[in-house]
């Protein structure tokens, strides 16, 4: 699969004043940066906009400072650790408007193959309702707009698609074209047996991606938050553990159309049950492995147990695709991340093509010491699951056609 949008192999950038949008959205502890990776896998299209002579204006979103200056979600330190990784200094223009008067000054006394990054764009009201008067002001700072940032490229807000509309010249950047397709080749063209699997808390939101890659995959194993729905859509008692009643019908339906396209669907035949969520999420916690069917009602599903976990990575062990989104349980806890583990672990393992959907199971992949081991892990969750979905991304849809 290859991504029909212009991208910035097929521009001039000589001269030009670029404003690129970056996924610089990183956690941060005490103003330190503890996970740096989607500032290294903004690297490569940001050294070469420098390579080519144009005058690079960084912009993102941080967190969620919900439209007004927050000094905790500055990207400052963002600037200052991207001068130490590109070698070179990446001027921060600081600015409570994001393009206010000391932004325009910057960019008016860049020099080719400068850099600067602009300031948080949601301190920006009207960002993240891709307001006029915010897109209008970036596109007054550029020529050209590349978007770059696959994390929010399922969002249609001012810095990716509001922008991108009112400039002539708009592409995508070298990481966006690799998450589309990596993403893309995985699902449209996997080499087979194709094997999915889906975890994590965000049952609803997910639920829709399900219907999608049941379609594509020969084998789609769901545990974590997302397997409860469906075992009590089997009639089963699963206690306290995590359900949205709504949802029962829709999975209902979806283990029916498995059925229908001949796919294996595989469910966590054990739990790790304790009485409560553990708080804090790392707290000391009692646990008990129950039978799916067997949960009691005082107690709620936290991992999947030991013989699910040996079932899942035995099919995905057995696949030559994996596509992964969401952790097999609260692996943020030590006591029930064994699930997770023994997932992350069969497909560190495998020869096969291992593609993490972003987010959390990003999180869990790399905290556990596995991330080498993947062929791709996503900088974006939601972004990974819509496109997962079959839905077109906005932030790529903006993009010029090739
Ligand atoms: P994101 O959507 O942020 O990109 P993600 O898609 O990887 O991340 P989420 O749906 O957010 O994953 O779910 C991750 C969370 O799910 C983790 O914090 C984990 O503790 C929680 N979780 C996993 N299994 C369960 C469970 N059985 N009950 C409750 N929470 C669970």
């Amino acid at each position: 699969m290859s991504l029909n949008k212009k991208s910035i192999d097929d521009i001039n950038v000589k001269g030009k004043r670029v404003l690129c949008r970056c996924d610089f959205n990183v956690p941060l502890k005490e103003g330190k940066i503890t996970d740096e990776n989607r500032l290294v896998a903004a690297l490569p299209t940001i050294k070469k906009l420098i390579a080519d002579g144009g005058k690079v204006i960084l912009c993102s979103h941080l967190g969620k400072p919900k439209g007004e200056p927050k000094p905790e979600l500055s990207l400052a330190p963002v600037a200052a650790r991207l001068s130490e990784l590109l070698g070179q200094e990446v001027k921060f223009a600081a600015d409570p408007e994001v393009v206010g008067p000391n932004a325009k000054a910057a960019v008016e006394a860049m020099q080719d193959g400068d850099v600067i990054l602009l300031e948080n764009t949601r301190y920006r009201a009207e960002e993240t309702k891709n307001g006029e008067a915010f897109s209008k002001d970036l596109a007054s700072l550029c020529d050209v707009f590349v978007n770059d940032a696959f994390g929010t490229a399922h969002r249609a807000h001012c810095s990716n698609v509001g922008v991108a509309q009112l400039v002539d010249t708009a592409v995508v950047g070298y990481l966006m074209e690799k998450e589309i397709n990596f993403l893309g080749n995985a699902v449209e063209n996997p080499v087979r047996p194709f094997v999915a699997i889906l975890g994590g808390a965000k049952v609803a939101d997910k639920l829709n991606v399900i219907s999608n890659l049941l379609e594509k995959c020969d084998t789609l194993i769901i545990g974590g938050g997302m397997a409860f729905p469906f075992l009590k859509a089997k009639g089963y008692e699963i206690g306290a553990s995590l359900v949205d009643d709504e949802k029962i019908d829709y999975c209902k339906e979806m283990m029916e159309k498995a059925e229908k396209l001949g796919k294996k669907l595989l469910l966590p035949v054990d739990a790790v049950c304790a009485k409560s969520f553990p708080n804090p999420i790392d707290a000391e916690i009692e646990v008990s492995v129950y039978a799916a069917d067997a949960i009691p009602a005082d107690m709620a599903g936290l991992d999947i147990g030991p013989k699910s976990a040996e079932e899942f990575a035995a099919a995905a062990k057995a696949a030559k695709t994996v596509v992964w989104n969401g952790p097999m349980g609260v692996f943020e806890n030590p006591v029930l991340a064994k699930g997770t583990i023994a997932v992350a672990k069969a497909l560190a393992e495998t020869d096969a093509t291992t593609i993490i959907g972003g987010g959390d199971s990003a999180a869990a992949v790399n905290q556990l010491g596995f991330g080498d081991k993947m062929t791709h892990i996503s900088t974006g969750g939601g972004a990974s699951l819509e496109f997962l979905e079959g839905k077109e991304l906005p932030g790529v849809a903006a993009a010029n056609d090739k």
